[in-house]
């Protein structure tokens, strides 16, 4: 769980998009069991862990589903047809993708924008078919080089949110994440700093406070960072208090470096609460070697001040 100034807890989601990738499903299976083998390590640790989705290709869902089986890992669509049945070669209906076992829809990322020409109003139909099929949606929005660099991120991404969520009731939204990538930053190892980050999360976090006012929804929405993260950045960008979680392409394709992201260190992290520890007997001793607690970063707790 994360606790952030304004008082709200949203727990952190770490997400992968496979994309078009692996080649085959010898290489995917290869790389699920290593997921799921660092996963149940993860969970029986007794670390509070983040939520986490995968979104392979379609015809890797059973396998992912399969082997990640006994695992937390949820998985998704990486997107769906605007039909739900018939003559509609090469679809993917949301009610396959429910009937498959999957709990979560990707919409709107950018490669569906740009490379296959998706629309804002495309974008909202499925956010609605996603969410009427029972699904968990995630949106994607985020601006391009070009609109970052004349200071159009906030506008555009006020148009793209406004857009996607035509239509969506406060009480759908407990069911939509946002997932904000700037497209300057997909795939192309630049990573958005943490502080621009932050900026436009809060700025996001403005606009969904205009659109649900005194709902709580603006406060309770994840709000997740995409664009080449990796083990190196996500501890940085994890730090910001209103990046709720990332959602990684490149680096989900390898087991470990997505294991290590799934297990990021922030000082917002609210892990396990300290034991109460209540003497049974009592012992006398001298603390002669002047000891400090020991403290560890990924506790979450930062050392009272007189240890600093
Ligand atoms: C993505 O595809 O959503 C993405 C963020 O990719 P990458 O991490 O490779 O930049």
């Amino acid at each position: 769980m994360v606790c952030y100034g304004g008082g709200e807890y949203r727990r952190p989601v770490v997400s992968g998009n496979w994309k078009l990738n692996p080649m085959t499903s010898g290489e995917a299976k290869e790389t699920l069991k290593l997921l799921a083998a660092n996963q149940r390590a993860l969970e029986e640790s007794g670390k509070d862990i983040p939520e986490v989705i995968l979104f392979p290709p379609y015809p890797f869902i059973p396998l992912a589903s399969e082997l990640l089986e006994g695992t937390t890992v949820a998985i998704g669509g990486q997107d769906c047809s605007l039909h739900d049945k018939g003559a509609f070669t090469g679809e993917v209906s949301v009610s396959q993708l429910a009937s498959l076992g999957c709990n979560h829809l990707l919409v709107g990322h950018s490669e569906r924008r740009t490379l296959f020409d998706e629309t804002d109003v495309e974008v909202n139909k499925k956010v609605h078919l996603g969410l009427n099929a029972g699904l968990r949606v995630m949106i994607c929005i985020g601006e391009t080089e070009d609109e970052f660099n004349v200071n159009l991120a906030d506008a555009v991404n006020e148009i793209q949110v406004k857009k996607a969520l035509a239509g969506v009731t406060a009480a759908q939204m407990e069911d939509i994440t946002i997932a904000y990538e700037p497209v300057w930053a997909i795939g192309t190892g630049k990573v958005c700093d943490a502080p621009t980050a932050q900026e436009v999360h809060s700025a996001v976090r403005r606009v969904l406070d205009e659109l649900y006012p005194n709902t709580g929804v603006a406060g309770r929405t994840r709000i997740l960072y995409g664009g080449s993260v990796t083990p190196e950045s996500i501890d940085v960008i994890m730090r910001e208090p209103d990046v709720d979680g990332v959602l990684v392409g490149g680096a989900s394709l390898m087991a470990d470096k997505f294991s290590r992201i799934i297990d990021f260190s922030s000082p917002l992290l609210v892990r396990s609460p300290p034991r109460v520890l209540v003497a049974k007997e009592v012992v006398s001793c001298r603390d002669t070697l002047d000891e400090s607690p020991i403290w560890d970063p990924r506790d979450g707790f930062f050392p009272p001040k007189h240890l600093l």
